[in-house]
């Protein structure tokens, strides 16, 4: 690993009332940049201050849409420490999207390193209200000026950061959710399990239709027979049915959660093994018509954990636990968050330290 080179900002930004943060409204006084081109690797590893980048209008980026991302969180304890959850994850899974889109590995510890200097430097931005964090948006794209579709020889590797607010401001509660009967977010031998820009770009047609019917985000159906349960706008979904839990097997559409993998662990360490296998979504509305299906909720850095109330399928109405959220969902999120801001201790390892 190069050295990371850093020029500081001499203009700092008023940081904004911790009680008003939005999501992704505002950025911190820094960017990480790194290069990529076919004769050097990735190089040129540096900290300098927030602000627009230059582009040549060819950049591949604009025309083929290579581009992936990622997104976690860093929290501040109550004794003034900067915590990151479980980076190492992320870093990972950037590069199984690299590997899919034709965008070259990065140096995983690298690339923990390179965003622990990034937060360091801006640690300041790290907010201290409770259920605030700063969120932390890796992304690659493709630079090189080119018209031709291949894969390109040049990368910038970013990472911006943003000040985010509690995500319930008045404490964890369901959403209802419209169960998508006409697109499709992903197929299989598709783009599926890769964080990429284009997978959201197709998404969000879906998403807006949702949302003007009032439903807070889609659940997606397989892109094959519009069938079986994929995932929640942004965020894995778990069901509890008669007593078991059971979420939709990583077939290759679905994009792999670390919320997901953390909950999982979770509950089996609790005693409740969750079943990754296939759903249907009519296997889910027979559970909820026989009044077996429990609970049900979505899992994602952003929300952590977000009940379902209400499913919306074709013409059915699923209510779930009352349209209130569940226990476990409770528990989950009491669970996760606490690891994440330092109020209970991390057994699993989770957290890494990214200053004292
Ligand atoms: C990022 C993302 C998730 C959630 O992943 P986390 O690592 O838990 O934040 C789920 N589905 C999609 C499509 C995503 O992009």
């Amino acid at each position: 690993m190069n050295e990371i080179r850093i020029e500081r900002s001499t203009a700092l930004k008023q940081k904004p009332d911790p009680s008003t943060l939005e999501f992704g409204k505002v950025y911190t006084d820094h960017m990480f940049l790194l290069d990529y081109s076919s004769e050097q690797g990735w190089h040129d590893p540096r900290i300098v201050p927030y602000g627009p980048l230059t582009l040549d209008p060819a950049a591949m980026v604009f025309h083929y849409g290579q581009a992936v991302f990622e997104g976690l969180k860093a929290f501040r304890t109550k004794d003034n420490r900067i915590l990151m959850f479980r980076p190492d994850k992320n870093a990972e899974r950037l590069n199984v999207s690299n590997e899919r889109l034709s965008i070259p590995q990065l140096d995983e510890s690298a690339v923990i390193e390179y965003i622990k200097a990034l937060v360091s430097v801006d640690r300041d931005w790290v907010p201290t209200l409770e259920g605030t964090s700063l969120y932390i948006r890796p992304f690659i794209f493709a630079t090189e000026p080119c018209l031709g579709v291949r894969a390109a020889k040049q990368y910038v590797f970013a990472v911006i950061m943003s000040p985010v607010g509690a995500y319930y401001k008045e404490g964890i509660h369901p959403v209802k959710i419209n169960v998508e009967s006409q697109y499709v977010r992903a197929v299989r031998g598709g783009t599926g399990f890769a964080k990429t820009a284009g997978n959201y770009a197709s998404g969000i047609k879906a998403q807006e239709e949702a949302k003007h019917d009032g439903y807070a985000q889609v659940l997606w159906l397989d892109g094959k027979e519009h069938k079986y349960i994929e995932e929640v706008g942004s965020m894995n979904i778990f069901f509890k049915i008669g007593g078991e839990i059971v979420t939709p097997a990583l077939n290759g559409s679905i994009l792999a959660g670390v919320t997901r993998n953390s909950v999982i662990r979770l509950l089996n360490d609790w005693g409740l093994p969750v079943t990754e296998k296939t759903i249907s979504i009519e296997e889910i509305h027979q559970a909820s018509a026989e009044g077996k299906l429990e609970e049900a909720f979505g899992t994602g850095t952003a929300a952590v954990i977000s009940p379902v109330g209400q499913l919306h399928w074709q013409e059915h109405t699923m209510t779930i636990n009352g349209g209130e959220t569940g226990e476990i969902a409770r528990k989950l999120y009491e669970t996760i968050t606490g690891i994440q801001n330092g109020t209970l201790p991390d057994s699993y390892g989770w957290n890494v330290v990214v200053a004292e």
